[in-house]
């Protein structure tokens, strides 16, 4: 048998993720349905140990060396955990094997304590020989509960694969050797058996067992994805990907959904625990993409890494800090030149691999403050003291300080050089929170500024820059249909109130935007004005593409009235996005269509909102559906719902001839694209149907189409055919008889709907009204809806407000969207 073509895909799992047996089996379900996903290409799983058991064999090294004689009961105790373990995972079959194995194991380890008992020291090579155990205990459990499932899998030991130098703690990784040794390791397994490797363990080329640094079986993962030249690599973990801040600190922090390379490798370098820093290093070259995943929420939000850049979540995507930080200072003679200084003091410390989190001049006094990792410092002070001796024996500098208890914050961003102002809001920030800042980083890099503060301040630090910086979270990813009137101004609203939004922690982001014959569309987000528009991209595109990018919290606006469009709701909601629209179709087309829209809504909770469609300007829909919600029931509507014909009528009783008022009502932007929708009475029908729609099944309208609806119109048949123009040019044509019927009436001439629940009546006439009534003392084109419900008899609710300009339907238009983007 040879290996299915197709590129490997590298899955690690966290110590948080092998917990406990119970986690062991979950992991090993959802390899089972990544493999049957994957279907080509090998799938190699890389495991941390159990989730606490390194931290455990440093304590019980730590207790030898202090010779507390606690480190044989810490022994014991992993053990034991070990021991209970296996008989829950093993099948019995294999139980007196992998017990031998890991006794022995453990028999090593406890030789090695003992050891360092005796000696009262620990050195490093000891300490990698000692924690490594936590993973070469783990993989062959992992690897048993895999085949107890019924999927073959071997445990492989990564110090077979995986050759470095002997930095013990922290090894630097021979990658071609790696390659060739990963390589022959992996040609020889038959291709159904899933490796299982050890993360974090490595080897020296005489067989020496060195480690990758803390967190490093998320290195291991990449290595190998380097010499399997992997499609992708996944790490498992307890949190949904890489998030704006330490979420144990910050609790509204958010998911990132996306991070380049450089961002992800400054985050980890600056204390985010959840990537080892040197994870990304090995994908640069390929663009190997990683996505950070959650093992208990295998479904939900997570982080893809990879090359591309993306600056539209807002200059600083986290923050973060390094604690347990040391400042070192070159104390200055007031005189000399501080930045030759500071170079080579920088050259020096790289040299001996000292991590420099940060470097500062102050020039008045020509002293120089490094940034180390605390347990660097005295070393970092004592490198300093030879390398710059010279320097000091000649009176350059006065002296090496070591100040210890610091921390080092961090925000993080690639685009970040592009808003210079990030620096100022950074330390006002921080001023603001009464932090007190002990040293500033000099000439901060494109993608992260940091400063130090004292260790206790560092969670404070932490909060109040997520607070001031990551605010601007993408509430919601917008898709816009339609560019006519109402579009473009919502458009112009989003932009005017972007700002004012985001304080509400708001962030609308435009990702798509569709005209009827162009489009475009851009996860990482559209410029909110001007956007360029594609002649060889169409809404269909742009449809088919938002359903597969995976991007979470999408809202579809519709500003058009398209049936087209409307037909694509049930879709959309069944993917999870909302629809919120002024669109009056979806109300109104066949009973058919309206309960599988009913039924998308339900089926996926996503929110079709369309307050819009039906007096917008009075909250009417809103009003009655409270008032459906708690209780109460609607006995009978009667209203105005046309602003087009209100203002007609209104304008023809001023003596306003008829075609005259109709083009009034048009420029003012009061009536639909074609004004014949309001003139035959089939919006006003519309907007009935709709509210009956509203009134739930139990009203007994449910099952009523358009048609159902007895509607007048105002102008003959013919006219309903013209094209537009000709349409236009014929209207006065139809001025005398309406003079002469607003005249004669008796009353005033008023389009009106009702509904009329017991009488089962949905009705949209010309009807003269007492002067006395409300719907006859109308003006402009204001709306009004009389509504007798239960409770409101028999004095009934009336409402009445403006007819829904453009104005009125694009703000309302925008609460809905946020309503729907906070539902979310
Ligand atoms: P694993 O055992 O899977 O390797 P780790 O404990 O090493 O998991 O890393 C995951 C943890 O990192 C999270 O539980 C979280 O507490 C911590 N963490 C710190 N900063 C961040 C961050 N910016 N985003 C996500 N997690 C973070
Ligand atoms: N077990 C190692 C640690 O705790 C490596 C890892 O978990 O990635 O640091
Ligand atoms: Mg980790």
């Amino acid at each position: 048998m040879t290996r299915d073509q197709g590129q490997a895909v590298i899955h690690k799992f966290g110590g948080t993720s092998v917990g406990t047996p119970g986690r062991v089996r979950d992991v090993v379900r959802l390899i089972a349905s990544e493999r049957y996903r994957q279907r080509r290409g090998q799938l190699v799983v890389v495991s941390s140990a159990f989730g606490g058991v390194t931290d455990r064999l440093l304590e019980a090294s730590r207790a030898a060396v202090a010779r507390e004689e606690t480190h044989r009961s810490i022994l014991g105790e992993i053990r034991d955990r070990h021991e209970a373990a296996l008989r829950d995972l093993a099948d019995p079959a294999e139980y007196a094997t992998l017990r031998a194995d890991l006794d022995a194991l453990w028999e090593q380890v406890r030789e090695l304590l003992d050891g360092v008992f005796l000696l009262r020291e620990c050195s490093p090579r000891f300490t990698d020989a000692i924690i490594s155990a936590g993973e070469r205990a783990s993989v062959p459990l992992v690897a048993a509960a895999f085949r107890k499932a019924g999927l073959p899998a071997r445990a492989i030991d990564a110090r077979e694969l995986v050759r470095t130098d002997n930095r013990f703690g922290e090894a630097t990784v021979d990658f071609a050797t790696t390659r060739t040794l990963t390589q022959v390791a992996f040609g020889s397994l038959p291709p159904d058996v899933t490796p299982i490797v050890t993360g974090f363990v490595a080897a020296t080329p005489e067989g020496v067992t060195t480690t990758l640094g803390r967190s490093g079986s998320d290195y291991t993962a990449t290595i190998l994805a380097d010499a399997l030249d992997a499609g992708r690599v996944v790490i498992w973990t307890d949190v949904n990907g890489v998030l704006s801040a330490d979420p144990r600190l910050v609790p509204e922090a958010f998911t990132l959904d996306r991070l380049s390379y450089q961002e992800a490798a400054e985050l980890a370098f600056f204390g985010a625990k959840v990537l080892h820093p040197r994870t990304m290093r090995p994908l640069v070259r390929r663009s190997v993409p990683l996505d950070i995943r959650n093992t208990m929420d295998a479904e939900g939000a997570t982080t893809v890494i990879s090359d591309e850049r993306t600056g539209a979540e807002g200059t600083v995507k986290a923050v973060t800090a390094v604690r347990g930080a040391a400042l070192v200072t070159l104390r200055g003679n007031g005189a000399s030149g501080a930045s030759a200084l500071a170079a080579r003091a920088f050259d020096a410390l790289a040299t001996a691999s000292i991590d420099v989190f940060l470097m500062a001049q102050a020039s008045s006094e020509q002293t120089v403050t490094l940034a180390v990792r605390g347990s660097d410092a005295d070393g970092a002070q004592r490198i300093l003291q030879t390398a710059l001796s010279s320097e000091l024996e000649r009176g350059d500098f006065l002296g090496v300080d070591v100040e210890p208890g610091a921390a080092v914050v961090a925000a993080v961003g690639d685009f970040m050089h592009y808003a210079p102002g990030v620096a100022g809001r950074m330390f006002a920030t921080l001023g603001k929170a009464r932090i007190n800042v002990l040293a500033i980083a000099q000439g901060a890099s494109d993608t992260a500024i940091s400063a130090a503060v004292s260790e206790v301040d560092a969670s404070a630090a932490v909060r109040a820059l997520h607070e001031a910086f990551a605010m601007k979270r993408t509430r919601a990813h917008l898709v816009l249909v339609g560019a006519g009137a109402v579009g473009t101004r919502l458009l112009t609203l989003l932009d005017a109130q972007y700002e004012a939004l985001l304080d509400q922690q708001v962030n609308l982001k435009l990702v798509g935007l569709a005209t009827t014959s162009q489009a475009a569309f851009d996860p990482n987000g559209l410029p909110r004005a001007d956007v360029a528009l594609r002649d060889d991209y169409t809404l269909a595109d742009l449809l088919g593409a938002i359903t597969t990018a995976r991007l979470e919290r999408l809202v579809v606006i519709d500003a058009t009235a398209s049936e087209t469009v409307a037909r694509h709701y049930p879709e959309l909601l069944r993917a999870g996005i909302a629809v919120v629209t002024p669109n009056k179709q979806a109300g109104t087309l066949e009973r058919a269509y309206w309960r599988d829209l009913q039924s998308a809504v339900r089926s996926r909770r996503a929110s079709f909102l369309y307050d819009t469609t039906v007096g917008a300007g009075l909250a009417l829909l809103a009003s009655l559906r409270e008032a459906v919600r708690t209780g109460d029931r609607v006995r009978r509507v009667e209203g105005v719902l046309s602003g087009t014909l209100g203002f007609v009528f209104n304008a023809l009783r001023d003596g306003v001839a008829f075609s005259e008022a109709v083009r009034q009502a048009h420029l003012a932007g009061y009536t639909e694209p074609d004004p014949r929708d309001d003139l035959v009475g089939i919006d006003a029908a519309r907007k009935l149907l709709i509210l009956a729609r509203e009134l739930g099944p139990d009203a007994g309208f449910g099952d009523l189409e358009l048609a159902d609806v007895e509607t007048t119109s105002l102008v003959p048949d013919e006219f309903a055919t013209l094209p537009l123009n000709r349409f236009w040019e014929r209207l006065p044509e139809l001025d005398d008889e309406w003079r002469r019927r607003t005249e004669d009436a008796d009353g005033v001439l008023q389009y009106v709907s009702t509904l009329d629940v017991e009488a089962g009546v949905l009705r949209c006439v010309v009807q003269a009204v007492p002067v006395a009534s409300p719907l006859a003392r109308l003006s402009g084109s204001t709306h009004i809806a009389i509504c007798t419900t239960d409770r409101y008899a028999p004095e009934p609710l009336i409402v009445q407000g403006p007819g829904a300009s453009i104005d009125i339907t694009t703000a309302v238009l925008l609460a809905d969207v946020v309503r729907a983007a906070q539902a979310m």
